[in-house]
């Protein structure tokens, strides 16, 4: 069967009598497969395809060096950006309501918009500075709170929450997001 998407273009699934799990699979011309079992419904696998998109971009490989380059641009515009910006929105928050990290580090992973080590290293994903300002500032609040609940326990979410009181609408929106460039 093959499916059509907006992104992918056209996508070969084969149902599998033996496949336990969805897998997926980019052939040499650029073409994106992927082997479902042989049950699995229409709209699953829709929905299957929806929430990997970011680990089956990081399988295709890069045909168009313009678009490479494009993305290397983008990706340099947003470190620049973030520079600029993010470890002195931390500093700001910090000073205010009296948190204690070590270091602010900046990445570009795919996958977290931050994270907190448990030696107060904060890090914070560029593709913040995609984010509407709430957004942004909610990530750099969860992860200050995580200075003090190193879970996502009911203290941690109050302290959260005494700091961003719209933090569940936050952190759902959020979702909608991909920190990847
Ligand atoms: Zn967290």
């Amino acid at each position: 069967m093959i499916i059509s998407d907006l992104e992918f273009g056209e996508v070969v699934v084969r149902k599998n009598t033996l496949a336990r799990g969805v897998k997926f699979s980019v052939s040499t011309s650029g073409r994106l497969s992927m082997s479902v079992p042989a049950r699995t419904p229409n709209f699953l696998i829709k929905r299957f395809l929806n929430s990997n998109r970011d680990r089956i971009r990081e399988k295709l490989p890069v045909n168009d060096p313009a678009t490479q380059r494009t993305r290397d641009y983008q990706k340099k515009v947003l470190m620049k950006k973030a520079r600029e910006y993010l470890p002195y929105r931390l500093e700001y928050y910090a000073k205010l309501y009296g948190y204690n990290y070590d270091k602010c580090r900046l990445t570009h992973a795919n996958t977290r918009w931050g994270s907190c080590s448990s030696r107060k290293t904060i890090s914070l994903n560029i593709g913040l500075m995609k984010l509407p300002e709430p957004l942004r500032d909610y990530v750099i609040l969860h992860e200050l709170a995580h200075l003090n609940h190193m879970d996502h326990s009911k203290a941690f979410w109050a302290e959260v929450g005494t700091h961003d009181p719209r933090y569940k609408i936050h952190d759902k929106k959020l979702k909608l997001f991909s920190p990847g460039v």
